[in-house]
């Protein structure tokens, strides 16, 4: 546990605390994470991560994670949160471009249905041929309003209230083996020994068994690709040898 010092807040100290496995996995005690009062429930909230990959470019990931908190705490949130309106929220896609692609093939579809309605015939085949151009055209609009919801829904996230800011989260990196991790970082004391107390299983530690048996895996792979390059620089010697004896 390493201590930095707060900068608002009643409470003069925040908690850091390294556990392995996905935030959504964690087992949560009773313990309101803001104000460390008892008879606390979970509550489900998102953040939106910067990613950076190894090209530069960067994407923006929504993360959820679920803390207790005391019906207190919940009704500071539910008073400061912002949250969008479903309407704007909608809105948000057009500002994907996709959404070009799904207005067309959207209309494409509602026109062809429209236009050709009146001329149908009774017959099976005219019917399975205008159904599947209208599918046509309205899975594709289905598929370009999907990818633009996927790529705006960082925007309809709302901002941390002060109660959900008590517990922060980011993942760590991590060794090749060792599994993901996360450092939280937590307010209240009380709420960091009850977490403490219920993971401590997933509490990661640099000496720990989890490290070293990566370890273990990441020189057993090492020896394995070595072993594995002197036999293809010994086979290419070889033919040559045998090219050369024969
Ligand atoms: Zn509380």
């Amino acid at each position: 546990m390493s201590v930095i010092p707060a900068r608002d807040g009643p409470q003069p100290v925040i908690s850091e605390l390294v556990l392995t496995g996905p935030p959504l996995r964690l087992r949560l005690p009773g313990i309101c994470a803001y104000c460390g009062a008892h008879g606390a429930a979970p509550l489900y909230w998102e953040k939106v991560v910067l990613v950076t990959d190894s090209e530069g470019s960067a994407s923006r990931l929504v993360e959820g994670i679920r803390a207790p908190f005391c019906p207190r705490c919940r009704a500071t949130h539910e008073r400061e949160v912002k949250r969008m309106s479903p309407f704007l929220n909608l809105l948000q896609c057009f500002r994907s471009e996709v959404m070009i692609g799904a207005v067309l093939t959207g209309g494409a579809a509602l026109f062809f249905g429209w236009k050709l309605l009146p001329v149908l015939n009774d017959d099976v085949w005219s019917v399975a041929a205008w159904v599947a151009l209208v599918a046509f055209f309205g899975l594709i609009a289905l598929g370009c309003l999907l990818a633009a919801w996927r790529a705006t829904r960082w925007r309809t996230v709302p901002a941390l209230t002060s109660i959900t800011s008590s517990l922060q989260w980011r993942e760590e990196t991590a060794g090749l083996f060792e599994g993901d991790r996360y450092r939280y970082t937590i307010r209240h004391p009380a709420f960091y020994d009850a977490l403490l107390a219920l993971n401590q299983d997933r509490v990661w530690k640099p000496a720990g068994t989890r490290a070293r048996r990566a370890a273990v895996w990441r020189k057993g792979l090492y020896i394995a690709l070595g072993i594995a390059a002197v036999l293809v620089i010994f086979w290419e010697y070889f033919v040559e040898f045998l090219r050369h004896e024969w």
